[in-house]
């Protein structure tokens, strides 16, 4: 009988990853099914982009690259972060791997050691916790509170929640699952605490920083407070900005030391992300960020368009997401109905045919995430199978 780590044990399959696979089977399976489940936009990745990775192919960039990425990516990577926030990293200060997911992974597997904490917001992105528990370390999670602008952190709660372990405190917004941004004000509150623990990192998980409504627009914390610049890592990419889920490019952006170790480990495990994706990732990041705009120009009208539809129909509630392409639905109001999260998203899959993420997947039950990234006439016809599903549930 083969045996496995003990590590394995800490962690589960990615609960995102898993239902999406589960409605693509339904699917496979004949049943007209909608997966509101996976976070990955809809539209096909540009051409432009598309091009230049056909071009690297006809041009034989096949080949190995260096483990931290090609340098003209990397000169791209820095100079737009100069451009657009004022940030200035050298090229050594950047690494690229297999996508954001990778990037963050080597990050806390490069720096965590045994009893280390790192500390998370709720709702969370489902990997984090799963991570740190993989690099030997331990999450612990910080309340969030919605004051009608979102769900934010307790920042009481957050200070004091520090002590000589952590190591991390992880920041993501415009979040995953819940579409906050944190304004400059509630960054100046947390660069403030920071600012009196020198030894705790912080994570700036800034995937979806470019996908933002209502002409908002994300803060890096480095851009409220400077003097974090040393103990600040960015982890960023390309799959959501550009559509660009399958290519498999994310990258990071901190302290040399870090990213030297981060190089280390990329080096024995995967090498490094594909060539092709990495002349795509350029083509991207230095082209005008036309599909940018108007793909999250689309993507507000069908938050307005979900939001609206379930409000007025239903009791599910939610603080209308600033970013992302996300709402996480409070549906509290059918406990009695329903037994809890789980329960109203299998009930919703079998019902309806409509799948969703439970919201104990992201530490935070009586919630579900939905995405909202998909076309108009489907996102529609969801909302319609949600309304009939919760009207049926209190039989009127
Ligand atoms: N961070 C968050 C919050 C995400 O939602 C995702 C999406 N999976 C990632 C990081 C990583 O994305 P990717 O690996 O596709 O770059
Ligand atoms: N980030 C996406 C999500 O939250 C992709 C799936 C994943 O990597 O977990 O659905």
């Amino acid at each position: 009988m083969p045996t496995y780590a003990n590590r394995m044990s800490e962690i589960k399959p990615s609960p995102t990853i898993a239902l999406a696979q589960k409605a693509k089977e339904l699917k496979a399976n004949g049943k007209h099914i909608i997966s509101l489940a996976v976070g990955e936009p809809d539209a096909a990745t540009p051409e432009y982009i598309k091009l230049a990775a056909i071009k690297a192919i006809e041009n034989n960039l096949t080949k190995y690259t260096p483990v931290n990425g090609v340098i003209e990516l990397r000169e791209a990577i820095t100079r737009r972060y100069y451009n657009q926030k004022r940030l200035e990293y050298s090229t050594e200060q950047v690494t690229v791997g297999c996508g954001g997911k990778q990037v963050i992974f080597n990050a806390l597997f490069a720096s965590l050691n045994p009893g280390d904490e790192v500390l998370i917001p709720t709702p969370y992105w489902v990997s984090y916790p799963d991570m740190v528990k993989l690099a030997g370390g331990t999450p612990r999670f910080i309340t969030c509170e919605d004051n009608g602008d979102g769900l934010k952190p307790n920042y009481q709660q957050l200070e004091e929640m520090i002590n000589h372990k952590t190591k991390w405190l992880i920041l993501n917004y415009p979040n995953n699952p819940t579409g906050t941004i944190l304004s400059k004000q509630d960054l100046r509150k947390i660069a403030d605490i920071l600012l009196k623990h020198e030894h705790v990192q912080i994570l700036s998980d800034d995937i979806y920083e470019h996908i933002t409504f209502d002409n908002q627009i994300t803060t890096n914390i480095l851009e409220v407070e400077p003097r974090l610049y040393p103990r600040t890592f960015i982890a960023n990419g390309v799959s959501k900005a550009y559509a660009m889920t399958g290519w498999r490019l994310g990258y990071g952006l901190g302290n040399k030391d870090l990213i030297k170790k981060i190089n280390t480990l990329q080096s024995q495990t995967t090498y490094h992300t594909s060539s092709i994706s990495q002349y795509a990732a350029i083509a991207a990041l230095t082209g005008t960020d036309e599909f940018i705009k108007q793909h999250t120009a689309l993507l507000q009208k069908k938050r307005d368009l979900i939001v609206n539809a379930l409000h007025n129909n239903t009791k599910l509630c939610c603080t209308p997401p600033n970013g992302s392409f996300y709402a996480f639905f409070c549906c509290e109001k059918y406990l009695g109905k329903i037994k809890n999260d789980v329960d109203f998203a299998t009930l919703l899959l079998e019902r309806e045919g409509v799948a969703v993420v439970p919201g104990s997947a992201f530490g935070m039950p009586l919630y579900f995430r939905l995405s909202f990234a998909l076309n108009e006439d489907t996102l529609k016809d969801a909302c319609e199978r949600i309304q009939r599903f919760c009207k049926n549930l209190i039989g009127h």
